[in-house]
């Protein structure tokens, strides 16, 4: 079994995640969290809601998945959210026709390759498809929408979409977060909520499915004024994987600083290198193995079209980069997208420090001489003079001026344009800010989690499966166990069960099977501490115990990756944990 293999059965298991509606065949691309896979998707976001909104004092919304079709007319994921698509002659299986290149090939992002080139490529490397092995030589390389498409209401007049990215919902609604922000730029506002792709062809268990939740951080500033906190994050070390690294022969990744990055050029945007210094950090509190872990950037082809510079944060799993996160400077594209479809106001408006003045070329064209002049196209003949004032001014300096009407050249007497230039005092001005955006995969980030959290050791000559997560992460914080479920022993510790979730942590009480079992069971799901209750607990009860050595109220603590275990009074034990939990406390401290 590779990794992912493994880890699928394990998740299936232990209740992880499993494919959705499988009673009645399921469909593919939808997963069903289980108990510990939706604690672990909490805990995840709980982390990123913590370092993205909360530390870095941004604003959450929460929009609606399904939108109207305006919104993506304007977004552009109408005309262009489309992956490629071959569909076999013979079979009728339908695949994304830059994968199959991608898997049959050296090339590597046939992504960016127009339609023409993957079908000459196909042909050319007698690609069969994947499904009946069938010549897909001849076979079309079409375009298809990704967007699941729907009806709003009753009839067909209403089309909506479940969104394909939740940062449409934040973009859409600018007008209003702007006000909530008093107008004041930069302003950073966050969503955590499902997105849709009708994925052409899901794989690879949570990597590739149509319904899967995104955290995004839409970061609107002024391109001008506005400057990252760099100082913050300047020694972070990237694993940088430039696309100028990438076309080179050895393709290895560059370790820089962020200072370094941005000083040399590497990352061209300032407020791009500050979120891979911020989000390299936050990756490996969550657990991401960060000798597995590169940032990449896009290649010219690739990007997508509204972006200037994009990085993407990828990790190894079974020798394939999986992409985690894109981080990507969006320009003003999308607000001015939807002010231009909308019709409404989507700037701020950006108040000068000391008002100033400015000159303003006007013209009052003479109507009673235009009137007669030119007829019906007076009021053309009146716009274009308006329109040349403000483009041209110094073409008022003769006698007389010619403006365009319609293709043909039209003259009239500078005396009859009423043109002046006048001065006026502007406070500031109306300015679209742009945005930027590290945009997480909830999935991806919980599927690279286990995978680099699996571990095998050897435990008393058997072979352990443990889930070397960051306590922080762990969807159960402790097991309780008693030694066996009599003298009392059970009932102790469901006590001290009870305190410990009223106290806030995640507790799963076991008193079936061997104690040994029991141990492996948390192991596999990554819980990082273990208490036992013995008779040493309860004093004693059978009564042959030397009283000078008895330790009333004590349980043992067993820690999950060195399988260490210490004995702890129960008296504090859930601040104990806690604080172990937060990393306050070392197990060897205790
Ligand atoms: P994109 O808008 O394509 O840059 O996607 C942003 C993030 O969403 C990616 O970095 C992935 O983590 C995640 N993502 C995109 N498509 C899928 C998918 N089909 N399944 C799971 N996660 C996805």
């Amino acid at each position: 079994m590779n990794e992912g293999e493994r880890l699928t059965e394990l998740a299936k298991r232990r209740g992880f995640y499993f494919p959705a509606a499988d009673a009645y065949g399921g469909a593919a691309g939808f997963w069903t969290y289980g108990p510990q896979g939706a604690a672990l998707k909490d805990n995840i976001e709980d982390a990123w809601r913590d370092r993205f909104v909360v530390q870095a004092g941004h604003q959450e919304i929460s929009a609606p998945d399904v939108m109207p079709e305006p919104v993506f007319e304007a977004s552009g994921h109408l005309d262009g959210f489309d992956d490629m698509i071959v569909e076999c002659g013979e079979c009728g299986a339908t695949h994304r026709a830059d994968h199959i290149v991608e898997d049959n090939t050296d090339i590597e992002e046939a992504e960016s390759l127009p339609n023409e080139e993957v079908m000459e490529i196909i042909a050319s490397n007698d690609i069969p498809c994947p499904s009946c092995q069938a010549s897909l030589a001849d076979e079309p390389v079409d375009n298809f929408n990704l967007m699941f498409e729907t009806n709003i209401g009753p009839g067909s007049s209403s089309p909506g979409y479940l969104r394909p990215e939740t940062a449409q919902g934040i973009f859409v609604e600018f007008p209003q977060l702007s006000e909530y922000a008093r107008n004041q730029l930069p302003f950073g506002v966050a969503q955590i909520g499902k997105a849709y792709r009708n994925e052409i062809s899901p794989r690879k268990s949570l990597v590739r499915v149509r319904e899967f939740t995104q955290a995004e951080l839409e970061h609107f500033v002024d391109p001008e004024e506005d400057e990252p906190p760099l100082s913050t994050v300047e020694d972070v070390t990237l694993p940088l994987y430039s696309g100028e690294r990438q076309q080179a022969d050895d393709g290895s990744v560059e370790q820089m600083t962020v200072g370094e990055a941005v000083e040399t050029g590497v990352v061209t945007s300032d407020w791009v290198a500050y979120y891979l210094g911020i989000a390299r950090d936050w990756y490996e509190r969550i657990g991401i193995d960060m000798d597995r872990f590169r940032f990449r950037q896009h290649l010219p082809g690739e990007l997508a079209h509204y972006a200037s510079d994009c990085w993407d944060a990828e990790a190894e799993i079974d020798g394939d980069w999986i992409e985690i996160t894109g981080f990507a400077y969006r320009g003003d594209y999308d607000l001015q997208k939807h002010a231009e479809y909308s019709g409404d106001d989507y700037t701020v408006f950006k108040q000068y420090d000391e008002p100033i003045t400015v000159e303003r070329p006007t013209v009052d064209p003479e109507m009673s001489y235009l009137g007669p002049e030119f007829g019906g196209d007076a009021q053309a003949v009146a716009d274009a003079l308006e329109q040349l004032a403000a483009d041209d001014p110094d073409a008022f300096d003769g006698e007389e001026v010619s403006v365009d009407l319609d293709g043909e050249s039209v003259t009239v007497p500078v005396d009859q344009t009423g043109f002046s230039v006048e001065e006026i005092t502007e406070n500031g001005e109306h300015i679209t800010p742009h945005v930027v955006e590290p945009s997480f995969g909830v999935g991806r980030l919980i599927y690279t989690v286990l995978a680099h959290a699996y571990t095998e050791d050897e435990v008393d000559n058997e072979t352990r499966t443990y889930l070397e997560l960051p306590p922080e992460q762990a969807p159960t914080t402790v097991g309780v166990f008693p030694l066996m479920d009599r003298d009392g022993l059970g009932e102790y510790a469901r006590q001290l069960a009870e305190g410990l979730r009223q106290a806030g942590h995640s507790v799963t009480y076991d008193d079936s099977g061997a104690i040994g079992r029991r141990y492996r069971r948390q192991d596999e799901i990554g819980t990082p501490y273990c208490l036992t209750v013995d008779y040493e607990s309860l004093g004693d009860p059978e009564g042959d115990a030397d009283p000078e050595n008895l330790q009333t109220d004590t349980v043992t603590i067993r820690e999950r990756d060195s399988t260490a275990q210490k004995r702890v009074s129960i008296d504090g034990l859930a601040e104990t944990v806690e604080r172990l939990v937060g990393g306050e406390l070392t197990f060897d401290d205790l």
